[in-house]
């Protein structure tokens, strides 16, 4: 051990690890390679901002969706046939009114509820983004182009590894009145993180 308390043997690389252990796993006769080929295929195919957006759009055209969203977003996303990780126990919906914004962040590392809002972009990962959102929301979101009046209240969500949030954006005006499906189209992961507007909004 060096003066850190760290092995000062070099580790092996990542990918040396990997093989490694997926010869460990393929000896005893498990299939890691399309266990891993399987979560890619989730991640790539499955978790994407489009269930958030369904769920959004629902939300605004069925007022009673919207309550059971903002009384167990868990269960509502279930509804519509999207599931969770276990260990995301519970979705917390928060709604963007007039007066209040909300926005998240996960101010130790880069946790979302993924599987409804889609995998977290590379700035939400930044300790830049996670440090200055919560001191300095309303600057660094001007910084990403959403400038809020001052008179609306900036609420700041941190996640943590039981509890996942998404953002209820603002529908548009403009699209009161809209098919869901054509209202699917136009809310983006950014706005239900709550980094940004959509359209008018
Ligand atoms: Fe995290």
């Amino acid at each position: 051990m060096d003066e850190d308390g760290m092995n000062s043997n070099k580790s092996a690389s990542v990918e040396d690890r990997m093989n490694a252990i997926q010869s460990v796993l393929e000896a005893r006769g498990m299939e890691p390679a399309a266990a891993i080929d399987q979560a890619y295929h989730r991640a790539e195919e499955d978790w994407v901002p489009r269930n958030g957006a369904r769920i959004i759009a629902k939300a605004w055209t069925d007022p009673a969706y919207r309550q059971r969203l903002l009384a167990d977003g868990k269960a509502a996303a279930a509804e519509l046939g999207f599931d969770m990780p276990p260990h995301h126990r519970y979705l917390v919906a928060l709604e963007n009114t007039s007066k209040i914004h909300n926005v998240i962040v996960c101010t130790l590392c880069s946790c979302t509820a993924f599987s409804i809002i889609g995998l977290p972009p590379d700035w939400y990962k930044d300790l830049e983004y996670r440090a200055r959102v919560v001191r300095e929301s309303r600057t660094v979101l001007k910084e990403m182009g959403l400038d809020l009046p001052a008179t609306t209240e900036i609420k700041v969500w941190d996640t943590t590894t039981d509890t996942r949030y998404m953002v209820v954006p603002h529908q548009p005006p403009e699209t009161i009145g809209w098919p869901e499906d054509r209202l699917v189209e136009i809310i983006t992961k950014e706005s239900m993180i709550g980094v940004a507007r959509l359209m008018g909004s």
